[in-house]
């Protein structure tokens, strides 16, 4: 009784809102990592109780429904104000990357008949996102190992070898057109007249960083998404000081387009007042969402692995073969290995365009749709 009244409570608060919320489709697909920078206990504090922790979590905070009403997926790499550890951000980062990833290669599987090469990428993907979910767990002595921490000052650290092989995974265009990550901060200067807004990205040819990796695949990407965002913080009120390459973390330890933006100078007394206004940050949230469908408008469409048409019949039909099998042993012994092997394929069909059981993967934009019977499954 308590439960269906907690559902029928639900439906009250929850579906007016849904429907204030309608997605526009804009952004569907598409997925933005945001991460806050910093945490309490490592944020610069400014006159008037500025707290960059603090106002980047709330400038996150408004800008999240506002992607998600156009259909995006969003994740924090810090959800709270609670410090998270760099080397987590980082691991989190290659791990949401490599889950979608693998997802569309599993997808792939059941349309190649190269399956011994694409297994072996699978299991590899897997151990990759295994292996980040272990240094985010324990990103104090996992961390130093496969990212750039702490920062190595002599500049001669070359990428650990597991990073430049997630890299080079997240290359595909089925992740660069999905992915967009945004690093929020607020910047400091020792004379209070410095004032306005600055939109780092990672270059291929930046003497401070080369050694460590410089095939990055997403460089224009991010130079162009740096541009236009700093346009629109101009238009909400504060300076554009220009976007340029620098080498900071949350840009350097994937392959995503990345810009870690500084939005404005917390220690000079205009900028502050701006950022410690809500209005003001609703309206530079505002411009964040125009800045990114701006920029997905120019990645182009999502990049998709192309489906050959598979009738919902003959799903059916498998999965009552399957059926029959399973509860006839003597008939699936009897089976030959290629009618096997064919209905393995058509099975994760069945599964990936209709059946699938609830995907733990966050960002998952595939699938999803119940075929109407005698309808293609595309
Ligand atoms: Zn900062």
């Amino acid at each position: 009784m308590k439960k269906l009244l907690a559902l029928v409570l639900l439906f009250i608060v929850v579906v007016p809102t849904v429907q204030a919320y309608a997605n526009s489709g804009l952004l569907d697909g598409r997925i933005i990592i945001l991460d806050a920078g910093h945490g309490a206990g490592n944020s610069p504090q400014a006159p008037g109780g500025y707290l960059e922790h603090e106002r980047m979590l709330y400038l996150a905070n408004r800008i999240r429904p506002l992607l998600e009403a156009h259909g995006a997926t969003v994740h924090f790499t810090r959800p709270t104000s609670t410090m998270v550890h760099q080397g987590t951000r980082a691991a989190r980062i290659n791990m949401w990357a490599l889950e979608v990833l693998l997802h569309y290669r599993e997808r792939e599987l059941a349309y190649t008949s190269d399956t011994t090469r694409l297994q072996s990428e699978i299991f590899e993907i897997e151990r990759y996102i295994t292996l980040m979910r272990s240094v985010a767990n324990n990103p104090d002595s996992l961390a130093p190992i496969y990212f750039n921490i702490p920062f190595d000052e002599s500049r001669t650290r070359v990428a650990h070898p597991t990073l430049r092989r997630m890299m080079e995974l997240q290359a595909d265009p089925i992740i660069s057109t999905r992915f967009l990550v945004i690093s929020l901060h607020s910047n400091a200067a020792s004379s209070t007249g410095v004032s306005g807004a600055d939109a780092f990205y990672m270059s291929n040819n930046d003497p401070r960083s080369v050694v460590y990796f410089n095939n990055y695949t997403n460089v224009e990407l991010s130079r162009y998404f740096a541009t236009t965002l700093l346009r629109g913080i101009s238009n909400a009120g504060i300076r554009n000081r220009g976007a340029r390459s620098a080498n900071w973390l949350i840009t350097r330890e994937h392959n995503l387009p990345a810009v870690l933006v500084e939005n404005g100078y917390h220690t000079n007394p205009q900028d502050r007042a701006l950022l410690q206004s809500s209005d003001f940050m609703q309206r530079l949230a505002q411009e964040y969402v125009n800045a990114i469908i701006t920029y997905f408008n120019f990645v182009g469409p999502i990049v998709d692995i192309s489906l050959p048409e598979i009738e919902a019949e003959s799903a059916y039909s498998v999965l009552t073969l399957t059926k029959q099998v399973l509860s006839d042993t003597e008939t699936f012994a009897n089976l030959p290995e290629t009618a096997v092997f064919r209905m393995q394929r058509l099975l994760r069909v069945v599964i990936f365009r209709g059946l699938r059981p609830p995907n733990p993967l966050q960002g998952d934009t595939c699938g999803g749709q119940t075929p109407a019977a005698g309808t293609h499954l595309r």
